[in-house]
């Protein structure tokens, strides 16, 4: 087992991390709210999550990782206000809840599996979990932590010595938290109790509704990732994952409740992944500018051109997406490739030399998650005094925690590279035709030919070098 050192929001400092029980990782993470597809922002956080558990891994930890699926008709506030996310899903659609939920829980895990996003040990929709919801509320309410008022059951967060867990947000954070989170709800006693049990809901047409012994209704939606994590994990968590976002309310009232349950400190590390944002902001789901991987796929980026982008950055900073942004990890990612593509096979794996490097990057990545110096081994690697097959031996085994496909698509290129293509005499005349026009300044010889290339499916470049020409 190697060191590892983790920032760790709730005790605000970088910690080594130490699990509870030796060897083993036992990992939660926030998993999504079915009723829209996951936008890149969504994905950014699961994409540093995921090289997060792959770097526990590789240093040697079994990690069993849980996520949750928030299929539940959560309402878009905390407080019984707002609109059903789900309901609103399922009319947009003409579907059922259950079809809009098994529709998007398909689509996430299809844009994970483009990303390199490993599938989670254990996944776990909340709608499934109805009776261990009961039995924690019912025990929260037998301990004096919750109350029944209006109809609906709340925690009572004046029982608890501490309830601000990460006070240590941006303002901006807190700001969303608050506006999203918190509204006045005349049944609370205390202005930051939550509801665990709806059962008066101003939706009448509540498309999902099960017994309980406070009446017909539905969880709230802390205590869905309380209930799945004990559940599966046991009472000791190591790692809670999620975007800074869910730091507060959600994060925040699920401690309150698990530690009230169990009546011990729960989670031991606390990871969030700071926003993906735009001009106007953090991406999200409710605001205009909104990008999915398959709007990423038809624009003609490679998925893992945006993991390679995400990864070059810290995962506790705030990162900015432009299209210019992604082009220059676009071109970046490419170069890589064509370096490794140019990598020759013979010679003899210097074992003892991919150990040396293996433990030298996960002292650097193992500090706090620090990828982007992942990706700069990735170039030393290339530079180093090695032979190719020593090189190509280590980049793949970065490419573990990485996650970038490095040796697949070389291999591809060279394939590639290789094959005698169809038709490029008459391409290669054409391009010539096209370089005489444009000495004559002939532009509109020129723009016809590179439009006839188009229309044969060839896509040309001018770079100082001359004109290159690939299919599209
Ligand atoms: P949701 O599907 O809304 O429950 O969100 C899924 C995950 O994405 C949660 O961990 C959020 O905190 C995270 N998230 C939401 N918006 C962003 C963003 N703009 N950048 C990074 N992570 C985000
Ligand atoms: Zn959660």
């Amino acid at each position: 087992m190697k060191t590892i050192y983790l920032y760790n929001s709730a005790s605000h400092k970088k910690e080594e991390f130490v699990p509870h029980e030796p060897g083993r990782v036992s990992m939660y993470t926030c998993g999504p709210t079915v009723y829209h597809f996951a936008h890149i922002g969504n994905l950014r956080s699961y994409i540093m999550e995921d090289a997060l558990e792959k770097l526990l891994r590789y240093a040697g930890y079994d990690v069993k990782r849980v996520m949750n699926i928030t299929d539940v008709g959560h309402l878009a506030s905390d407080a019984d206000t707002g609109e059903d996310k789900m309901l609103k899903g399922a009319k947009r659609e003409h579907k059922s809840v259950l079809e809009i939920a098994k529709f998007y829980t398909d689509a996430f895990f299809s844009d994970c599996k483009k990303l390199n996003i490993k599938y989670p040990d254990v996944v776990q929709p909340a709608t499934g979990m109805i009776d261990e919801y009961i039995k924690v509320i019912s025990a929260l309410m037998d301990k004096g932590y919750a109350y029944f008022a209006g109809g609906n059951v709340y925690f009572d967060t004046s029982k608890l010595e501490k309830y601000y867990v990460f006070n240590d947000h941006d303002e901006e954070d807190l700001a969303v938290g608050v506006r999203e989170g918190v509204e006045e709800d005349a049944n609370k006693r205390n202005k930051n109790d939550f509801v665990l049990w709806f059962t008066k809901s101003k939706f009448e047409d509540q498309a999902l509704k099960w017994d309980s012994p406070w009446g017909v209704g539905y969880p709230g939606w802390h205590i869905e990732c309380s209930c799945i994590s004990m559940k599966y994990l046991g009472e000791h968590l190591d790692i809670h994952c999620g975007g800074i976002d869910n730091a507060f309310p959600h994060h925040t009232n699920e401690i309150a409740q698990s530690e009230a349950y169990l009546g011990h400190p729960w989670c031991k590390y606390w990871m969030h992944v700071h926003h993906l944002n735009t001009n106007h902001g953090k991406m999200s789901k409710s605001s205009g500018e909104f990008l999915t991987v398959s709007l990423l796929e038809e624009k003609g980026y490679d998925p893992l051109v945006y993991r390679f982008f995400c990864l070059q950055s810290h995962y506790r900073k705030g990162l900015v997406f432009s299209w210019e942004n992604l082009d220059n990890a676009r071109a970046a990612y490419d170069k890589l490739i064509a370096r490794v593509a140019a990598l020759g096979t013979d010679g003899e794996v210097d074992q003892a030399a991919v150990q040396a490097y293996k433990d030298r990057f996960v002292e650097a990545v193992g500090n706090d998650l620090n990828t982007s110096l992942g990706v700069t081994a990735l170039y030393d690697v290339l530079k180093a005094d090695l032979n190719d097959a020593t090189k190509r031996a280590v980049l793949d085994s970065f490419d573990q925690v990485l996650g970038l496909d490095l040796l697949k698509k070389a291999d591809a290129l060279k394939e590639q590279q290789a094959a005698p293509v169809e038709g490029a005499e008459e391409i290669e005349a054409l391009i010539a035709k096209r370089l005489e026009a444009k000495k004559a300044k002939d532009w509109g010889t020129a723009d016809a030919i590179r439009d006839q290339l188009k229309s044969m499916g060839v896509e040309i470049k001018d770079t100082k070098d001359g004109t290159t020409w690939a299919r599209a």
